[in-house]
């Protein structure tokens, strides 16, 4: 009987807490006011942390005392998107180490490179833009439409089927991210996660969820992608 013949690697990136930061004090003040103009009454922002949210799961939670106003919400969402795009600028953004060696890595091993983030699609353009990371990621999954990051390994299932014509096998698959909420989406579609420290996640708190590999940064990709795979 003939092996059947592997489809490439497909390596998944996390944005933010993996290949960059966005800081706080940018984000938080700016989404602030961007509800205090809208006149929406928002609950505690700190109450839950972003993080591994979606953005559309985190853009909602706000409107908790409005019932669900979908024209609200799209109004939040397009001033949150222009004003992102218009206001954030380098001084606002760390680029993390180490990202270009392992994206580079993965780029001429064959692997199909591209992002699964909570992000809005143009959030995430912006914030590649502002941190001059300016690699071609081949597709992405985004949180645009779903509350439950859980959801977005399926949609990059779906991405990769439809862009390379093959029947994707999950196990061929990578996320790479620095939450909780990064290994349970990859566990719960049985893909394989790379947890790395860069965020806001110790070792120590990372360690429950059972990602395959834990990292401090993306440096020497080879060394811990052997690890994965043998894994
Ligand atoms: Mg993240």
């Amino acid at each position: 009987m003939t092996e059947e013949k592997q489809h490439p690697w497909v390596i998944l990136f996390d944005i933010d807490g993996t290949l960059l930061t966005v800081d706080r004090k940018f984000n938080r003040p700016l989404i602030r006011s961007i509800l205090d103009d809208l006149g929406i009454d928002y609950p505690d922002m700190e109450k839950e942390g972003f993080s591994g949210r979606t953005d559309h799961d985190i853009l909602t939670s706000f409107l908790l005392n409005h019932d669900f106003d979908e024209e609200l919400y799209q109004k939040l969402k397009s001033e949150y998107l222009l004003r992102t795009d218009s206001e954030m600028n380098s001084g606002h953004v760390i680029r993390h180490s180490h990202i270009d060696e392992a994206i580079s890595y993965f780029d001429k091993m064959g692997a199909y490179v591209g992002l699964l983030t909570g992000n809005y699609p143009s959030a995430a353009q912006a914030k590649l833009k502002v941190a001059g990371i300016e690699y071609d990621f081949k597709f992405g999954a985004f949180g645009e439409f779903d509350k439950d990051r859980n959801q977005l390994p399926l949609i990059a299932l779906k991405e990769v089927e439809k862009n390379l014509n093959i029947n994707p096998d999950p196990s061929r698959f990578v996320i790479i991210g620095d939450t909780p909420r990064d290994v349970e989406c990859a566990n719960y579609a049985n893909m394989k996660c790379v947890a790395v420290t860069t965020g806001r996640f110790s070792k120590e708190e990372l360690e429950p969820f059972n990602p395959n590999v834990i990292i401090s940064d993306l440096s020497n990709p080879e060394e811990w992608f052997k690890k994965l795979t043998q894994a």
